[in-house]
């Protein structure tokens, strides 16, 4: 029995409810899928997923929550972590554009520009190129911020538009530009909920 935790301060979190319990429907796995608020709800964990929204207002409400310390520390020890959009910058070890009271759970290698792309094109739909599927995924991306350098070796593409990164893996951690949550789309998340098993 698997346990998902969806970061539920501000942002999609319904979305990634909804697609996490489909996803582990369609795995054959029995699980619960809770919105996460409280510390105390990381006991038994199996797997954390950190959603879209706006990363200033998440990262504010999981330091007043006491949430940024203890996820941080698990996603150090092994637990599967999934940053969406904001949740990427939220994972990210390096952040352009952040303000300064902005806090990071700095695991992912990763540097992100946020906001990068520019107004005109602050929303769009386009194809995405998965590492784990032969069939194009609905790629859409809101306002997201831009993968401009990985790290370290530990870092893997696992996503791309045309040629440019716009998701990674490193370990028990993804991170993606892009919003599989809003689609009826479920690979993605079942691709990272086998991490938890
Ligand atoms: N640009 C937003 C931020 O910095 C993220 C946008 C999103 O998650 N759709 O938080």
């Amino acid at each position: 029995m698997v346990r998902v935790g969806v970061i539920g301060l501000q942002g999609d979190v319904g979305e990634h409810i909804e697609a996490s319990k489909r996803a582990l429907e369609n795995l054959g796995i029995s699980g619960e899928v809770i919105w996460l608020r409280k510390p105390r709800q990381l006991e038994g964990i199996s797997a954390i997923i950190i959603p879209g929204g706006e990363s200033t207002t998440i990262s504010r409400l999981m330091v007043k929550n006491g949430l940024l310390e203890p996820v941080r520390k698990l996603g150090e020890e092994g637990i599967p972590i999934m940053g969406t959009c904001a949740g990427l910058i939220m994972l990210s070890k390096e952040v352009i554009g952040a303000t300064p009271e902005q806090r990071f759970l700095e695991l992912l290698d990763v540097k992100v520009n946020r906001n990068a792309y520019g107004r005109q094109v602050d929303s769009f739909e386009a194809p995405i190129k998965l590492a784990f599927s032969d069939e194009p995924f609905p790629g859409v991306f809101i306002r997201a911020p831009r993968i401009v350098e990985l790290l370290s070796e530990r870092v893997k593409p696992i996503a791309w538009l045309g040629d440019r990164v716009v998701g990674v893996e490193q370990g028990n951690l993804i991170g993606l530009e892009f919003h599989p949550e809003l689609t009826e789309d479920t690979r993605v998340h079942e691709y990272f909920l086998k991490k938890a098993l």
